[in-house]
């Protein structure tokens, strides 16, 4: 029986790997549960899975939640400090990170030090400081195992192959809900067209993400770091119908691709039980009903979020960094009526351009410009 534990269990992947382990009983306990305020949701979790440890970051949330579990004989860790020993105490096997942003750095770090496998949902993380946490793994002796679907197609393709035989890797995207609309009705874009994603239902950042294409440029430098690649070994490409999750070309011309359904289900549960391979309920594809699969270049012009993460990823240091932060403060000013969705990419080029970049920052400097970039970025926005 492995131990599971999910940080992020009140979300979109948090509640998927729930029904993952809901299949395999026999499997796997989720014995630690962790969420930042939506207490009403992780109850409901806490009554189906009867976890062992919970922790609520947001402190009032806490309090109130201690209430209602009160006698039930749960250990409730509150706030970030909580999370941390949450971590270090549980006696966890593999932990599942589906926490949203830059809040996850934290956490992630904690559990590779603790020697504990992560399926790795969150990806803001890897883009802040991916060499730091790939290097602390590989000293640490710990699996990061990717949840992300394009990850998993690419760590699935390369499992049994020699890595000096990779040419380059391509990374799928759908296009998101502005494929197909014209870059001059941008301006007029609202939050409830950039919610409805064509293919994914995911949490709310993440979305706003994929109507950018912001969350494909994260995904170039989350390839970069966990498979150890330079910018110009990834191409991106746009396939709708997002059946396909993202292949590996060889220098002998053979390309590898990994097809499945449009379901999260089924990379959370390869990253829980990897090396094997267990049912999971999906049938493989229909290729006859499906009839045709398409692939195009992006468009740069439309989505300049890509331009800037390749910017990013070609010259690494603190950058990237400062990418995430300046992209999520926009996110959510956006997300809270604040700001208006064509001007996600001015800002956050505004604030990249504003920045001294460091190479091979040290973690103090990585969380430094995070910090420096979302004070920037609020100060832009402020003054709009
Ligand atoms: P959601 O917004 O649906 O869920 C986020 C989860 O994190 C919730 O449980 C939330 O708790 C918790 N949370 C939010 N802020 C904090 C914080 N500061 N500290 C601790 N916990 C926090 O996000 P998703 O599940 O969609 O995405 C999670 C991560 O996985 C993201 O990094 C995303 O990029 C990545 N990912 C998601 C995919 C998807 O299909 N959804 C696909 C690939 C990657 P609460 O509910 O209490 O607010
Ligand atoms: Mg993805």
């Amino acid at each position: 029986m492995k131990r599971i534990a999910i940080l992020g269990s009140t979300g979109s992947i948090g509640s998927s790997t729930l029904k993952v382990i809901r299949r395999h009983p026999d499997r796997f306990k989720a014995v630690a549960l962790a969420a930042n305020s939506n207490i009403d949701e992780l109850l409901l979790q806490v009554k189906e899975f009867s976890p062992e440890s919970v922790c609520v970051i947001d402190e009032k949330a806490a309090a109130r939640f201690a209430l209602r579990i009160k006698n039930k004989g749960i250990k409730l860790y509150p706030g970030k400090q909580g999370l941390k020993e949450l971590i270090s105490c549980t006696g966890i096997d593999r932990m599942v990170l589906a926490i949203t942003g830059s809040s996850a750095l934290e956490p992630l770090l904690t559990a590779i030090e603790r020697k504990i496998d992560v399926a790795l949902a969150n990806k803001e993380a890897l883009v802040m400081a991916g060499s730091i946490i790939m290097g602390k793994a590989r000293r640490h002796n710990v699996r990061i195992l990717p949840i992300d679907s394009e990850q998993s197609a690419i760590w699935q393709c390369l499992a049994k192959e020699d890595k000096r035989a990779l040419k380059r890797i391509y990374l799928t995207a759908s296009g998101g809900p502005f494929r197909k609309t014209s870059r001059s009705l941008f301006k007029k874009i609202e939050l409830k067209q950039v919610l409805k994603h064509p293919r994914w239902n995911m949490g709310r950042k993440i979305t706003v993400d994929s109507a950018t294409l912001m969350n494909k440029g994260f995904e170039l430098l989350e390839a970069m770091a966990l498979f150890d690649l330079s910018s110009d070994k990834v191409s991106i490409l746009i396939h709708p119908e997002a059946i396909c999750h993202s292949m590996v070309e060889f220098n002998d011309g053979v390309v590898m691709a990994q097809l499945s359904a449009t379901d999260m289900r089924i990379p959370i549960q390869y990253a829980l039980t990897f090396p094997d391979r267990l049912e999971s309920g999906f049938s493989g594809i229909d290729f006859c009903a499906l009839k045709s699969l398409n692939f195009e270049k992006p468009d740069f012009k439309k989505f300049p979020c890509l331009g800037l993460s390749l910017k990013a990823a070609r010259m690494l240091g603190t950058m990237p960094a400062v990418l995430n932060a300046a992209n999520e403060i926009a996110v959510n000013e956006f997300l809270a009526g604040n700001l208006r969705f064509f001007l996600i990419p001015d800002i956050v080029r505004t604030v990249m351009n504003r920045h001294k970049n460091i190479i091979n920052p040290s973690l103090a400097q990585i969380l430094a410009a995070d910090a420096w970039a979302k004070q920037q970025t609020a100060a832009v926005i402020g003054k709009l």
